[in-house]
């Protein structure tokens, strides 16, 4: 199997794949959609909204956000040996969001998250998503819990858009264009990890499960 770089940039990357059975490269593909852990908002504590916007609106829609993601800090939840439903500074980042509209009507953007603990690549991966408008007197105050996840668990975890089209002299091309919560090539490189792990878990388990199938006794 070879691979070899079409075009990349800073969101988007392809990449040819020879002698790659369409299995393989589809598996590929879908371990970078669910199985890439990425950074979002998983948990929101409402201290004050007295916006008109529900307080479940309010965070699906924080929750939504991408946050730049890091890997090499932080660990799934369910991997964390912390055992703190709330998790410890491996496994979460705190954030807070507080805005109040005095004389006139305000926006609330992304931007406006302060992170209170963890690494500072931990950001949403744009200042400008608006979250809420609040008019004269009105007031959110939130506690913000941002986790690794996966597109398996929830589709606000996915890390971008992976296709496979066919590319010349019966190659295929894998497209990835990033969300943004990982450079293109690092999330590729994550699936691919991810995959050749699961492929060794599979001959173990397998090994267990039929290794002795039709063996004299
Ligand atoms: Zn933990």
């Amino acid at each position: 199997m070879e691979a070899r770089v079409l075009r990349a940039d800073d969101k988007t990357l392809e990449i040819e794949l020879r002698g790659f059975p369409l299995s393989i490269a589809n598996a590929l593909r879908r371990h970078l959609i669910n199985e890439v852990p990425t950074m979002a908002v998983e948990e929101v504590m409402v201290i004050e909204n007295t916006s008109s916007v529900y307080n479940e609106v309010l965070t699906h829609r924080i929750s939504l956000i991408p946050f730049r993601t890091d890997l090499e800090n932080f660990v799934l939840p369910e991997e964390c040996n912390c055992g703190n439903r709330l998790g410890c500074e491996r496994c979460v980042v705190r954030f807070s969001l507080r805005a109040r509209a005095v004389s006139e009507v305000i926006t609330v953007y992304s931007r406006e998250m302060v992170r209170e603990t963890g690494t500072e690549v931990v950001e949403p991966v744009s200042g400008d998503f608006p979250i809420v408008k609040l008019a004269p007197g009105q007031t959110i105050e939130l506690e913000l819990y941002v986790r690794l996840g996966t597109g398996r668990k929830h589709a606000k975890w996915i890390p971008g858009i992976a296709t496979l089209y066919d590319g010349p002299d019966g190659s295929r091309v894998l497209y990835f264009e990033s969300f943004g919560f990982l450079p293109p090539a690092r999330a590729v490189i994550e699936a691919a990890k991810i995959f050749e792990k699961r492929a060794g878990e599979l001959e173990k388990v397998m090994l267990e499960a039929v290794g002795d199938v039709g063996k004299e006794t």
